[in-house]
This record gives C-alpha cells, structure tokens and sequence, in this order.
C-alpha cells in the first residue's frame, strides 16, 4: 500500500509552464502520428495497442502550430515515430513556416527513416534539439507502466488525489496535441485515443494559457485510469510486456488490442507500487536513462550512419 505521510502536497502547474526545461518553459508535442516501428513495452503511446495509428492531415497540422505561434516554450514534433509520417517533409517545411524561430522547434525520432529526411530535418531543427533515443536494446531503459489504474490501486478519492495533484509528468514533461484536440498532457491524450475517449479542446489560439482549475474536466476524465501519478517501480522497456490493473485489462480485453491479444499484457494490482512515496522519489521515473546510458550515448551514431546530437529522451 502506498504511504502518504510523507507527501509534500504540490498542486499541478498551468499548462504554458514546466518544472524542468527552459528556466519554466514547458515543451508541447504536436503528435503527428502514434505509430512506431518499435513496440516497447510500457511505451507512453500505447504502441501495438492501436488497430489503426493515426497520421495527422495537413489542415489539422496548420491548425495545431498556429495553435501554438504566442506558445512561449518549446514545441515539439513527437510521434510514435515521427519520420514514417507519409507526409513528414511537408509538413516539416510548413512548421518552419508557421514557427520562424528555430529555437522554438524540437524534434523527438527513434532514427527511423533519418537518411531519408537528413536534408529537411537538419533545415528545420538546430541539432541540440533534436531528442533522440534509438531504443537500443544493449542499453537500459525503463518505463513506468501508466495502464495500472490509479483508481484500482489507491481507492480512497482524497488520496488519489493528492497523488495526481503531485504527478510527475504534468509538473516535468508536456502537453499535446493530436488528432482529436489539445490535452494537458501527453498520456492523457494517448489514453483518450486507446480507449476511444471523446477528445480534447479545440484548437483556439490560447488553450495552452490554462491553469489547473481550468482543465480538471481532463484530469477527472484521465488521470484515475493512469498510474504515472502512482509511486512505482520502473520495469526495462524491453521485457516485452505492459502491466495492467482489472479495470484497464478490461477495457483492453473488450478492444481485444493487438497486443492484449498476443498475450503481452500482464494483469497486476500493487505488485509493482512502492512502498513510499520517499521511494518513490529515489526511482526517479523521469530518468528513464541512467547516467551509464546517457555516457553510452554520446557520440552515437544513429541509422544511416547520421549522427544528430544524442540526447536521450
Ligand atoms: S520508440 Fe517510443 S513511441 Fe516507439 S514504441 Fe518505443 S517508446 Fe513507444
Ligand atoms: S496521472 Fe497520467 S494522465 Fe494524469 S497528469 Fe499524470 S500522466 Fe497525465
């Protein structure tokens, strides 16, 4: 059971501002496709759950970057993996047109297909921002699993609650955009998408400029069926399973998910959960990299022989 005695009570940040990039900058993804050519286990997208990943039209893609022009932080392109977008190079050149400064644009890729789009990526993204991450299996890396319920594993509201106020990836990491609207944060729209939630915002010119009380109709609707916000141990992303609470299992078992159906979802309640939130905190679920890896990766080089600046993601 998880202890909370010892929880600072922190609330959630406005959307516009993060904890950890830029001096308070947060990055916002446009999420131009969900699909990947990897399938790692606990991926933040849902990799291999998807019948049908989605690739982002051009219309919505002008809509998401205009969205975003008076967006004072980082914004990034994020798959899945975004270069097997069919239609990656043009909407690269449409980006640097809707958001001149370079400083402002960020790519996160596997690799995937870099050759093949070295010339458009290296015109539109200066190389310290773009974030990459092979998944090389010889290096470790880890995911916290997110399909264990919150809900399930903390029932009491109250508390649950506090651990959602203080989670980690809406004070540290991002929100985004995707095919069905704007979100406060990246899991929660990935989890909207897998289980055929009704979307998010539209896309006005400040729906970034929200503060917490402004977007606790997502909070409510996403964040009980997550377990970012619960104090657990990571697992390697390439132990080839993801790790499911009964209430999630359920609705994958009914999806009847390609991965679900492969036998590759495990059924867990607080098998994984760490005993307090004190621990919690040592496992640092943000450093999915550890220090032997990041070392491991500079200097790497990617597919087709192009080496970006290897920043881990
Ligand atoms: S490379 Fe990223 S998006 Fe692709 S499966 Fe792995 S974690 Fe998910
Ligand atoms: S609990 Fe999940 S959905 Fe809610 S903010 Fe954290 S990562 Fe996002």
């Amino acid at each position: 059971m998880v202890s909370l005695n010892t929880l600072l009570y922190l609330s959630m940040l406005p959307i516009y501002r993060s904890e950890c990039r830029d001096g308070g900058r947060r990055t916002i993804h446009i999420e131009i496709t969900n699909a990947c050519n990897l399938e790692c286990s606990n991926c933040t997208r849902f990799v291999g759950h998807h019948k049908h990943p989605f690739f982002m039209d051009s219309d919505t893609f002008i809509a998401s970057a205009k969205s975003l022009e008076y967006f004072p932080g980082l914004i990034g392109i994020m798959g899945g993996e975004p270069t097997l977008h069919p239609h990656f190079a043009e909407l690269m050149k449409i980006f640097k047109e809707i958001i001149p400064q370079p400083s402002r644009r960020a790519l996160w890729t596997n690799g995937f297909r870099y050759k093949q789009h070295k010339e458009i990526i290296d015109d539109v993204f200066e190389p310290h921002n773009i974030i990459y991450n092979d998944h090389n299996p010889d290096v470790p890396d880890y995911h916290q699993p997110l399909l264990v319920a919150s809900k399930d594993v903390v029932p009491d509201y109250a508390e649950r609650k506090k651990l959602i106020d203080n989670c980690w990836v809406q004070r540290r990491w991002s929100a985004s955009i995707t095919p069905k609207g704007a979100f406060f944060c990246e899991v929660a729209a990935a989890q909207d998408h897998l289980f055929d939630g009704p979307g998010g915002w539209d896309l006005s010119s400040d729906w970034w400029d929200k503060r917490p009380e402004e977007f606790q109709d997502q909070v409510e609707r996403y964040c009980h069926n997550c377990s970012a916000c619960v104090p657990m141990n990571k697992v390697s992303a390439y132990d080839g399973f993801d790790y499911a609470s009964p209430s999630n299992m359920s609705k994958l078992a009914e999806l009847n998910t390609p991965r679900f159906r492969m036998g590759s979802v495990i059924e867990v309640t607080d098998e994984l959960l760490c005993s307090s939130y004190d621990e919690a905190t040592n496992v640092r679920p943000w450093e999915h990299r550890g220090l032997e890896s990041r070392q491991w990766a500079e200097g790497l080089i990617v597919q087709d022989d192009v080496t970006p600046t290897a920043t881990p993601s």
